[in-house]
Parts: structure tokens; C-alpha cells; sequence
């Protein structure tokens, strides 16, 4: 079988970014305003700092105005209520969200239910969850998930009666991922796929479309892809690399150099997933914009 298609996301966020740029220069001409995206960092995790200062980056580089608040590592649970309090109430943000992990004293489940479901860009909160699994889509949709759904729709990937797997089930990726695969329109026949699942290989084995999103580098080898299979790969782990010049480097959940020669596409990481989930989250703050 011939070399894969190469899904490129960097290109697919490009023309979302190039979307985005138009919606906020259209607001700013009708309302006189732009939208708001507050992003919440709770302590001194690396990635974590990666993760915001990208967010808050594209936020200028587009024109969303952007609070970015980084709070000490033992910052309390009712103080970063507080601030997510304040957030809520401020008419500037149409947008809040905590970066992801925060350390152990915060309960994040009280900290998702506090904000405002009208600002929940990242589609964490149970009214926004619950409206994604109605197959209501003209709520927020979260970033990840979304930004695969792009992927596919741009490069006109059939779904229609196929059968994907989604490996993994976090609510985060895998859950809303399923939820949307298998919505109305999309038509995907969808299997979950999670740690204590039997026969694992033979199962992938009958995926038309997988979507690894599990945290283990490298997981999904060729043997466990069908020939022709669409792959796209949600998975970000740093391994050690004394070759490279931070001492690691990013892999996906996918053998990208073993499977890209047995899929008929596949996405590469980096430049694939991972651009996308902060092109949707971009979306998601200009949606926020008219949640009023
Ligand atoms: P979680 O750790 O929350 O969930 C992992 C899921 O994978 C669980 O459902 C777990 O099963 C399942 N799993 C773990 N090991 C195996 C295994 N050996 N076989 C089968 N299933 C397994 O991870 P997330 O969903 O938050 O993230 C997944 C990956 O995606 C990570 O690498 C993360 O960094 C990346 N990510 C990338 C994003 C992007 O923008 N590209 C955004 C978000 C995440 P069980 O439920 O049984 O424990």
C-alpha cells in the first residue's frame, strides 16, 4: 500500500484562524467591541505554561481580547472561585477557562460547575455536555473533539455508515468525540474503546475510521489498523530525548512511521490535532461573543 495522505491540521487551522479573523472584524464593525477569552493557570506545571501562553498568543495575533491569570500554585479553591466569579460577571469576557491540571487542592468539578455555562469554551459544563449529547450543536462544542470534526470535513472524509473507534473515553476527548461522530449528518457507527476492552487489536482491526486519544506514546502499531483505515491521532506525550534540544520530544498515541504506511490518511504529531483544538477554542470564544 502506498504512502498515507498526510492530514495536515496546520493548514486546516490556518483557514479556521482566517475565518475567525473575519467574524471578530465584523463584530468590531457592528458592536464596536471584540469577544473575551480569560484563561485561568493555577500553578507552575510546564505544559501547562506551554498550553496558555499559546491560547493567549493567538488571542492577539486574531484580535480576541485576552486576561491571561496565573495563580500560585496553592491558591485555594474559594479563591480561584473568586476570580472565576469576577470572570463570569465581567462583560468584556464571553469566554473562561481553567487550564487543565490543576493542582489537588482544587476540586475540578466544582471549579466547572461555577462557570458561567454561557463562557464554557471548553464544553466542560453538564449543560453544555448535555447539550452536545442531545445532538444540539449550535452550543459550544469542545475544542478537541470539534477540531477533528473539522479535520474530516475539510478533507471530505466519508463518514456516512463507516465504522469508527474511538479509543479512549475521557469526557474530555473520547466521549464527546463518540457523541459527535455519531450525531444526525455524520452518521458514523461508532465504537468506544477504553482500557478494560477485550479482543483490543481485533477491534481496531475494524475501525474505517480511529481516533486514538489515550496518553501512551506510540500505542497503536500497523498490525492493529486496517489497510485503507482514516487515522487521526489526538495523543500528546513528551519522551525523553537527549538528541533533542529540550531533552524530549512529542509523540502522538500512533507509530506514526509504522501505520502511515497502512492507512489511507492520517494525522501527524505535532501539526495535526493539536492546532486545530486552539483554532475551535478561538471559534468557541467568538461564539461565546453572542451567548449574551
Ligand atoms: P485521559 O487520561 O483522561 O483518558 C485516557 C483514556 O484512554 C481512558 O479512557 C483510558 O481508559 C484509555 N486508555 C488508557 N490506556 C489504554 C490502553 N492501554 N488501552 C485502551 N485504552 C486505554 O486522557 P485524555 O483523553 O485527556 O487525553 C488523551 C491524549 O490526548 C493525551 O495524550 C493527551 O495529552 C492528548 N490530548 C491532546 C489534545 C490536543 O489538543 N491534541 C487535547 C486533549 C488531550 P480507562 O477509562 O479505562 O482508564
Amino acid at each position: 500500500m502506498s504512502e498515507a495522505l498526510i492530514i495536515d491540521g496546520k493548514t486546516v487551522a490556518a483557514s479556521v484562524h482566517a475565518k475567525s479573523i473575519e467574524q471578530i472584524a465584523e463584530i468590531k464593525e457592528k458592536y464596536g467591541t471584540v469577544p473575551g477569552l480569560a484563561v485561568i493557570l493555577v500553578g507552575e506545571n510546564p505544559a501547562s505554561q506551554v498550553y496558555v501562553g499559546t491560547k493567549v498568543k493567538k488571542c492577539a495575533e486574531l484580535g480576541i481580547y485576552s486576561e491571561k491569570i496565573v495563580l500560585p500554585e496553592n491558591t485555594t479553591q474559594e479563591e480561584l472561585l473568586a476570580v472565576i466569579d469576577r470572570l463570569n460577571k465581567d462583560p468584556r469576557i464571553h469566554g473562561i477557562l481553567v487550564q487543565s491540571p490543576p493542582p489537588k487542592q482544587i476540586n475540578e468539578e466544582e471549579v466547572v460547575l461555577a462557570i458561567d455555562p454561557a463562557k464554557d469554551v471548553d464544553c466542560f459544563h453538564p449543560f453544555n455536555a448535555g447539550k452536545l449529547f442531545l445532538g444540539d450543536t449550535t452550543g459550544f462544542m469542545p475544542c478537541t473533539p470539534y477540531g477533528v470534526m473539522k479535520l474530516l470535513e475539510y478533507y471530505k472524509i466519508p463518514t456516512k455508515g463507516k465504522h469508527a473507534v474511538v479509543l479512549g473515553r475521557s469526557n474530555i476527548v473520547g466521549k464527546p468525540m463518540a457523541a459527535l461522530l455519531s450525531n444526525k449528518g455524520v452518521d458514523a457507527t461508532v465504537t468506544v474503546a477504553h482500557s478494560r476492552t477485550e479482543n483490543l487489536k481485533e477491534l481496531l482491526q475494524t475501525a474505517d475510521i480511529l481516533v486514538a486519544a489515550i496518553g501512551k506514546p506510540e500505542f497503536v502499531k500497523a498490525d492493529m489498523v486496517k489497510p485503507g483505515a482514516v487515522v487521526i491521532d489526538v495523543g500528546i506525550n513528551r519522551i525523553p530525548d537527549a538528541t533533542a534540544a529540550k531533552g524530549y520530544r512529542i509523540v502522538g498515541d500512533v507509530d506514526f512511521a509504522e501505520v502511515s504506511k497502512v492507512a489511507s490518511a492520517i494525522t501527524p504529531v505535532p501539526g495535526g490535532v493539536g492546532p486545530m483544538t486552539i483554532a475551535m477554542l478561538m471559534q468557541n470564544a467568538i461564539r461565546g461573543f453572542f451567548n449574551k
